[in-house]
């Protein structure tokens, strides 16, 4: 069995080569598709990885060249429990190599870590994955339920290209998935006594990337102008920028809560909660991001010249809403913007699952199976996956990318950071989690 003394799986003796390979495969995806560089040879990396153990691969661009997606299945031997989909992407958002201490390409191995772009979103776990699937094809290892490996295209510009596109146009890839894991949890943190709580992600807010556009009357910037679209859209992006949405407990949040209070005695009062969500240290900005909607103004784009007043002005503004609160949302939006302000977005979805059941049971026992007395706890992303797009297919998604990680390790700022880089035993102790988890749940 895995992570028995008497020595590392074969799983275990690849996972950080793996990583390594994978960052130094450039899949900089900048959300402008005439700047693709390599997600097809990441994809095709890893179906040469797979088919070399046996794996029959299928390989599709989603809608465009070069948005390489690979997926394979392993038949479990329960086939009527329905499928577990383990997903992963292979592209990276961009880094710019001054600003770090290696380059974010190198995929070196230093100090005990993999260094580079990608190292914690998401190549670890598609490392991991990949070597647990292989391991599994070398060893006549047959899962209960059928597995089914997915490695995707274009989740960091929002998987129109990737996962969305697969869902919408083949669906029967992921035929039988009842549920699903891949990023953001699993990683551990570590609590007052010293006693590891591994987050597991069971919701995430929805996106609303919001265009907001003033019209007004061009006109000679020497005049008195009282139409000026400028100074209208400023005031209202203002207006929006400084509003403060209700907090609102969901369900994730509040066990999420209710589980650090167990563990740590550390109280949550009605009355500050952000106050005490702000003791929480490294998890103080993700957490507090989970009780209320944001509105982020981003961009702002008017005018050509300092003497011409432009007749349109425009404005970005990225909107995270909680699960329930969409309409409500809206409402307070139209508000706080009047009605001159045009609006239009681009909006993807909540989502949310409930902390329980058979493969949540499953979760506890691999991780504790390993870090014994470690606790688990759901949270909620304030960020967006892929799960937006399986959810849409009917399966329950879950972020469990399994990590112990050092309790003075920043982790949830080494996502989209500079020298983003993973502990390689906490690669190794994850190998060993999946491997686990996958043969049983
Ligand atoms: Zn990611």
């Amino acid at each position: 069995m895995t992570g028995s003394p008497q020595g590392r799986s074969s799983a275990e003796a690849e996972v950080v080569t793996l990583t390594s390979e994978l960052i130094r495969i450039d899949t900089t995806n900048t959300g402008d598709p005439d700047t693709l560089v390599g997600e097809r040879k990441a994809a095709e990396y890893v179906a040469e990885k797979l088919a070399e153990v046996g794996y029959e691969t299928t390989y599709v661009e989603s809608g465009a060249k070069g948005r390489g997606n690979v997926i394979a299945r392993l038949p479990g031997s329960e086939p009527s429990r329905g499928a577990l989909l383990v997903h992963g992407h292979l592209d990276v958002v961009p880094a710019d190599p001054s600003e770090w201490s290696v380059h974010p390409l190198s995929g070196v191995v230093q100090d005990g870590y993999v260094w580079g772009r990608g190292a914690v979103d998401m190549k670890d776990m598609v490392a991991m994955s990949l070597a647990v699937a292989r391991r599994f094809k070398r060893d006549n290892v047959v899962p209960r339920r059928d597995i089914v490996f997915a490695f995707l295209a274009d989740e960091e510009a929002g998987s129109l290209q990737g996962a969305q596109w697969l869902v919408d146009n083949r669906p029967e890839l992921f035929e039988g998935a009842t549920e699903a894991i891949s990023e953001v949890g699993g990683f551990s943190i570590t609590v007052a006594d010293g006693t590891r709580a591994y987050l597991i992600q069971t919701a995430e807010k929805g996106i609303r990337w919001l265009t907001l556009r003033v019209r007004g009357t061009a006109g000679h910037g020497s005049m008195v102008h009282r139409d000026n679209a400028v100074t209208k859209l400023a005031a209202a992006v203002a207006r929006l920028g400084e509003h403060r949405f209700p907090i609102v407990l969901t369900d994730s949040v509040r066990e999420f809560m209710a589980g650090v209070t167990e563990l740590t005695g550390v109280e949550f009062p009605e009355d500050d909660l952000e106050g005490a969500v702000g003791k929480l240290g490294g998890l103080a900005r993700m957490i507090g991001a989970t009780l209320r909607d944001t509105a982020n103004p981003t961009m702002l784009t008017a005018g050509y010249k300092a003497n011409v007043i432009p007749s349109v002005a425009e404005a970005a503004v990225d909107c995270r809403v909680l699960p329930g609160r969409e309409e409500s949302f809206e409402r307070e939006l139209a508000e706080i913007l009047g009605p001159d302000i045009e609006r239009e977005w681009v909006s993807l979805p909540t989502v949310e699952t409930s902390f329980s059941g058979a493969l949540v049971d499953h979760m506890a026992n691999s991780i504790t199976a390993e870090d014994p007395g470690a606790k688990l706890l759901p949270y909620m992303l304030s960020g967006g996956t892929d799960a937006k797009s399986f959810q849409k297919l009917g399966m329950r998604c879950f972020g469990f990318a399994p990590l112990r990680l050092p309790s003075d390790l920043d982790f949830s700022a080494l996502f989209h950071g500079v020298d983003e880089r993973v502990p390689v035993d906490a690669l190794e102790f994850g190998t060993r989690v999946l491997d686990r988890f996958l043969r049983n749940c």
